[in-house]
Formats: structure tokens, sequence, C-alpha cells
């Protein structure tokens, strides 16, 4: 019972293989979740596909709810982390922590 797996996301590779709910991919060894890659794509403002670990810039100031503390635009944040929902970033922010971002608010940059 072979399943159909889809390509790796960094290297295109078709050899990913299945461990548990994890692919893995033995050519660029990255591993990703099958289940998130079942989901909707969330794509940046300008239509870039997000994944895990990107780093993103903030394009436009934004307040945080309870707070007087504003996100500058052009803020830079590493590490995000892609969740279900309306703000559909978990990430930390320096200096303000951790928050959830909407995808259209920000920018992925290759670093
Ligand atoms: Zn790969």
């Amino acid at each position: 019972m072979t399943e159909n797996l889809p390509p790796c996301p960094e290297c295109s590779s078709t050899y990913t293989y299945q461990v548990d709910a994890l692919l893995t991919c033995p050519e660029c060894g990255h591993e990703w979740s099958l289940q998130a890659e079942a989901e909707a794509e969330i794509r940046d403002s300008v239509g870039n596909v997000l994944r895990d670990g990107d780093t993103v810039t903030v394009i436009k100031d934004l307040k945080i709810k309870g707070s007087s503390s504003v996100v500058k635009v052009g803020t830079k944040v590493r590490g995000i982390r892609l969740v279900a929902g309306d703000h559909d970033i978990d990430c930390k922010i320096p200096g303000i922590g951790q928050m959830g971002l909407k995808s259209q608010f920000v920018k992925k940059v290759s670093e």
C-alpha cells in the first residue's frame, strides 16, 4: 500500500517517506508534517508561501490589543510558526514577546 506522498517542499525531491505524522526528505533532511501539508497554504502580503521557521518583516504598524505597544513597520520576525486561525502566524517579537500575527500584514524575507 504505497501512498502518494507529496514532494519535498524544500528541494522538490520525490523520494519522501513517512514516519508517523512526519514526512522526511532523504535528500536534504527536511521534515514536515503531513497534516500541515494538507492544510491550505498560508501566504504573505505579496503571495509568497510561508513556512514554519521563515523570517518575515511587518509591513504596517500593528497595535497590540490590550497594550500600548506597537509592532513597528519593518520589524523583523524570525522563526515564525504557522497556526490555524485568524492570526495565522505564531511568533516571538523582539522586545514584545510571543504573539499572533496575520499573514496579510507580513512579507517574507530571505536571509
Ligand atoms: Zn528535500
